[in-house]
């Protein structure tokens, strides 16, 4: 195998054109905000303090209307409102399933859509976020994969997700309230459309502003960053993010992981092995999460149950199963009960928790692998797409 040959084929980029007009304070570090600031007017020695100032409206109290920010004079109220707006994307429809789980269509700029799903559990709430529009690779079991058109989402596109699902949650505090201990949305997952470490920068410096403990403040523990196996990116997630790391690993031989995931022909499994082991060490999380998708006939004998227990030895970790959930077209059929519950026993007898997830929101197509925006799913052919694109 050519180390070097294209893992992806056939797929468009778009351009991202920058909305023109005000800066959207969404999205920035604080250090870039306060750069804003200045840039805008504000005094160097009170950048700072305005970047606190601003923050907590956005951030704690989820404000979107500069004259809200009672802390600041009207005439800096004015001046932020001339420079600057603050901006979600826009939640285009939301779909409620049977079991509660919620599936928004969001659009970003550019008219482009990715999907966010909103998952309630007993003791957590969990969303589970995109990071692209579609993505670059082409896993031959996920939806996602066989979209063709591929834009990285900003920071701003990325956090504004799970504020836009706390807006529909109503969960901002209210000034005076008590301190809500039991957050609806109490867990972010990078599980929905798009290669988080292909869109680094952006999703490190969006999770940054989630975890800042005068914002949003969710714990790093509470982040899990789903990859399928970006090798030389998984360092710096462990030393940039320090979030909890999931791995897409689906297979135990080489030969079948290129065909599933095939980004492993570029790192196959003992380069992607050697990288999580250290993982938990530098982020000092506890242990990783391998995510095993349930494929019937393809990766799910007891062989490969014992194959897995051999080569994650050494490594602290959790196998999540996942029945695969079938699309439209879909090349696969998702192992039986039996089966699952077979592979899950010899894995949980090795010592591993093996939990099998239980897929959520079927009926409205909201489970993992099935996110696909709705432009995608009724794309008559790829010329449309990139004459739409403006390509
Ligand atoms: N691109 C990242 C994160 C998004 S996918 C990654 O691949 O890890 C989130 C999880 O859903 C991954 O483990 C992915 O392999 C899995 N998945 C994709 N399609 C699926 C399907 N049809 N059924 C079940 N799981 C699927
Ligand atoms: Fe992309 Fe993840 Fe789907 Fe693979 S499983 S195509 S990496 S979204």
């Amino acid at each position: 195998m050519d180390a070097k040959a294209p893992i992806t084929q056939d797929v468009l980029t778009i351009p991202r054109k920058l909305p023109e007009g005000p800066q959207n304070l969404i999205g920035l570090s604080r250090d870039q905000m306060r750069d804003a600031l200045i840039a805008a007017g504000t005094a160097e020695k009170q950048a700072k303090m305005r970047v606190g100032q601003i923050w907590q409206w956005i951030y704690h109290w989820g404000v979107r209307d500069f004259a809200e920010m009672t802390n600041l004079a009207k005439d800096y109220r004015a001046m932020l409102a001339d420079q600057f707006v603050i901006e979600l994307p826009e939640v285009v429809t939301r779909q409620v399933s049977g079991d509660g789980t919620r599936k928004y269509l969001v659009r970003i700029a550019g008219g482009h859509e990715v999907e966010v799903v909103y998952i309630p559990e007993t003791d957590r709430g969990t969303l589970c976020i995109s990071s692209q529009v579609g993505c670059t690779l082409t896993c031959s079991f996920c939806h996602t994969g066989t979209q063709k058109l591929v834009r990285n989402l900003t920071a701003a596109e990325i956090v504004g997700q799970v504020m836009l699902a706390r807006d529909d949650l109503g969960e901002w505090p209210v000034p005076g309230a008590p301190k809500d201990e039991t957050r609806l949305l109490s867990n972010v997952v990078l599980m929905g459309m798009g290669e988080p470490l292909y869109n680094f920068e952006n999703v490190r410096d969006a999770m940054k502003i989630a975890m800042d403990p005068e914002g949003i403040s969710l714990s790093r523990r509470r982040i899990t960053l789903s990859t399928s196996g970006v090798v030389p990116e998984i360092a710096r997630t462990a030393q940039e993010i320090g979030c909890q790391l999931a791995v897409s690993f689906h297979a135990t031989t080489d030969d079948v992981r290129d065909r599933l995931v095939p980004i492993n022909k570029r790192w196959p499994i003992a380069d992607l092995l050697d990288a999580l082991r250290v993982y938990p060490k530098v982020s000092n999380s506890e242990r990783i999460t391998f995510e095993y998708v349930m494929l019937d006939g393809v990766n799910d004998s007891d062989e490969d149950a014992h194959r897995l227990i051999k080569l994650i030895e050494g490594i602290p970790a959790k196998i999540n199963l996942i029945p695969f959930n079938e699309w439209p077209g879909a090349p696969y059929k998702r192992s039986s009960n039996n089966r699952i519950r077979k592979f899950a026993d010899i894995i949980y007898k090795a010592g591993y928790a093996s939990p099998i997830r239980t897929p959520r929101g079927e009926d409205i197509m909201a489970a993992c692998g099935q996110l696909k925006s709705a432009t995608e799913r009724e794309r008559k052919s790829k010329a449309q797409i990139a004459q739409e694109a403006g390509l």
